[in-house]
């Protein structure tokens, strides 16, 4: 298969298959995120494209597999036009007719700029399970980290999502709001979790790449980071919080000091032990030492 640069995938995608129909991101703006620096956002021409399919079905076959499931990388594809991503899943359905379902990224932006009908339609394709990177429900943090959405846009997305009744998750970054702002931040969370009401609230933290520009306003005393018992408790805060029951809350990430993850309504009360416990104990300085958030 030929594939451009690194591709990024949501943790609790790990057994769907991941296509790359296009490159980069095109907003590359966040502060605090590295990941398409290298690429300028473009579609996979579709000789590359239709090459790779044929490969993996070639490969699906071989082995009697069915592709029924499928990740669409790189990080902003949902930012295509509604006629753009129809073609694209045509193509994919072209080589693989037992397609079900469609996952992929999707910026807040990328929604706002889909018509109710364009949803529909990308609905009775098969596209379900966006994964939204909110980041943070504190505006102020969001305009900071040059996210391009505020937390009312947000809410009004992942209504329209809810209306036409496509699964979407929270992507939701701890410490983002820096120093001295874990209630707050947690608790703003928690208030977009229970407005915008995703199947599944994954986090990651904050985490200052050497080759961000996070780390130059960080060098210019222009933000300051949160210690570990302050993200702790900024992210017991949205569990509290949290009031559907059925979300999942995936917090596994290899950036987390706390790895962890259950539904609402049978696992909080395990979760919120673990985090109670590392609040407690944890040494900053042991800690400090210990864990480096070098690279995703
Ligand atoms: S966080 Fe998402 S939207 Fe922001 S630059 Fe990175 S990939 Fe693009």
């Amino acid at each position: 298969m030929q594939t451009e640069g690194t591709m990024y995938r949501p943790p609790v995608e790990a057994n769907t298959f991941v296509f790359q129909v296009a490159a980069g991101c095109t907003h590359n703006k966040c502060k605090f995120c590295t990941m398409f620096r290298d690429k300028k956002f473009h579609l996979i021409k579709e000789d590359v494209l239709r090459s790779n399919l044929a490969e993996v079905k070639e490969y699906y076959g071989r082995y009697g597999l069915k592709l029924e499931r499928i990740f669409l990388d790189d990080g902003d594809v949902f930012s295509l036009s509604a006629d753009k991503l129809e073609n694209i899943i045509n193509q994919i359905r072209e080589y693989f007719p037992e397609l079900k379902e469609i996952t992929m990224y999707a910026a807040v932006r990328s929604l706002k700029h889909k018509s109710d009908e364009d949803l529909l339609r990308l609905k009775d394709l098969g596209v379900n399970d966006l994964y939204i990177g909110y980041e943070s429900g504190v505006d102020d943090c969001l305009m900071f980290m040059n996210k391009g959405h505020n937390t009312e846009e947000s809410i009004r997305q992942a209504e329209r999502l809810n209306q036409v009744g496509i699964r979407h998750h929270a992507l939701l970054i701890i410490g983002m709001a820096g120093k001295g702002r874990a209630e707050e931040s947690g608790m703003a969370a928690a208030r977009l979790i229970n407005q915008i009401k995703p199947g599944i609230v994954l986090l990651t933290t904050l985490s200052v790449f050497d080759d961000s520009d996070l780390k130059q306003e960080i060098i210019n005393n222009n933000f300051t980071e949160a210690k570990e018992k302050e993200i702790l408790t900024e992210e017991l805060v949205l569990l509290d919080n949290i009031n559907d029951g059925n979300i999942y809350f995936w917090a596994s990430h290899s950036l987390n000091s706390v790895p962890m993850e259950g539904y609402i309504y049978k696992d909080r009360e395990n979760m919120r032990r673990k985090l109670q416990y590392a609040i407690e104990n944890i040494d900053e300085e042991t800690f400090a030492q210990q864990l480096k958030r070098e690279r995703l």
